[in-house]
């Protein structure tokens, strides 16, 4: 059995204990006592040095605390060291999540369900969802108890005893106790700072909606001041873009917005307007064939609304037809005239038919697209397309 020195004391960094049994590799360590945390309860394992060799995992196996080495252990005693900043980073999340956990219990009777303390942020799913405003209420009044420092102490009392805990626990016999003056009495195996000014500012971030729980993230201590650090930084940058103030800067870009909608709206209607004209011009340039029809063939990369514009108008002109190829994606647009014998819907479908490619549309417009390049050449040496003739639209974007 492992003896959990961290149980007794946080802070401790430095130890030393006896192997007392190893992998066949001695790559996994067991010793009869420990300061690294293991993996549970929500916090993640310590890091640092065991022998001056890293420690890259350290698991609970219920009675024995197993260390994962970066290589083989040698000897037969060991000197520990912990890495304190990763381990008061945990002390200072840990603490600070049994403290919003009572405070939100206390303001708005919300039990928190689970805990996770991630790389980046920790959270929270509580049972009865909350308002944004009523987690404004939390985080201040939370922080208001991280200033008035109060003492946070470790116990050890008995199951059968009524405990008075947060939520109940289900361990028989000694159960380790983490209490917050006045606040908070929970069952709890943790690491954790000594005192609420310890923990720092409390920052609630983000909540989701996950099933019928709610989940919160937060960030403690220092965590909590390089992520203002980073959200000042991406606000400055925001603002500078804008040549606004940081305060003003959600209506300024709200206002840039609407302004943006609106000149793509009279974008849109003058390309169109364009398109109409350029359609109507091709018509009176374009000389008849033989037939009596003004045709028009073309290669295009995407058919485009104004595209689309520039050859209705360009039939609305009578006697006209226009084929546009597109390359990406595979399509084609045929429009034409209704005084030109040709239906456009009939002959594309047809066409499309014979080249392996799908679509539509009624009698002066229709629309397909193409599985690939090689059926684009099958459509165009359809045998409904002929009228044509034999020109095969050059490459012309
Ligand atoms: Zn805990």
């Amino acid at each position: 059995m492992t003896e959990r020195l961290y149980y007794h004391d946080s802070y401790l960094t430095e130890f030393r204990a006896r192997i007392m049994d190893a992998s066949p590799d001695r790559q996994k360590i067991y010793l009869d006592r420990t300061a690294f945390y293991p993996a549970s309860g929500g916090q993640p394992f310590d890091t640092g040095q065991l022998g001056g060799i890293s420690v890259t995992e350290v698991v609970d196996e219920e009675d024995r605390v197993a260390h994962v080495l970066s290589r083989p252990a040698t000897g037969e005693e060991i000197a520990g060291i912990i890495d304190w900043r990763r381990r008061f980073d945990h002390m200072q999340q840990h603490t600070g999540q049994h403290l919003l956990s009572a405070v939100l219990i206390e303001l708005f009777n919300s039990a928190t369900v689970s805990f996770h303390l991630g790389a980046d942020a920790c959270t929270i799913d509580i049972e009865r969802p909350l308002e944004p405003n009523q987690l404004r209420q939390a985080e201040r009044r939370a922080n208001e108890i991280v200033f008035e420092n109060r003492p946070v102490l470790v116990s050890f009392e008995d199951s059968s005893q009524d405990l008075g805990l947060r939520k109940p626990t289900e361990r028989q016999g000694t159960v380790r106790i983490v209490s917050i003056q006045d606040l908070d009495r929970s069952a709890c195996g943790g690491t954790h700072v000594r005192g609420t000014a310890e923990v720092g500012a409390i920052l609630i971030r983000k909540l989701d909606r996950i099933r019928a729980n709610q989940r919160i993230e937060f960030v403690c201590g220092m965590r909590a001041v390089e992520r203002a650090q980073a959200d000042y930084g991406a606000l400055s940058a925001i603002a500078r873009a804008f040549s606004s103030a940081l305060d003003e800067t959600p209506a300024v870009v709200l206002a840039q917005q609407e302004k943006l909608q609106e000149s793509e709206k009279a974008r849109r209607r003058l390309g169109n307007e364009l398109a109409l004209a350029k359609g109507r011009e091709l018509h009176a340039a374009t000389a008849p064939g033989a037939d009596g029809l003004r045709k028009i063939q073309r290669r295009v990369g995407s058919i485009s609304e104004e595209l689309r514009a520039e050859a209705q108008s360009f039939t609305a002109g009578g006697q006209a037809v226009f084929l546009a190829l597109a390359e990406d994606p595979p399509s084609v647009l045929l429009a034409a005239s209704k005084d030109s014998g040709i239906n456009a819907g009939e002959v594309l479908k047809a066409a499309l038919a014979e080249a392996g490619g799908r679509g539509g549309g009624n009698q002066t417009v229709a629309q397909g697209s193409l599985p690939g390049a090689e059926s684009m050449e099958r459509l165009i040496g359809s045998s409904v397309l002929q009228f044509f003739g034999s020109s095969v639209p050059s490459h012309n974007k």
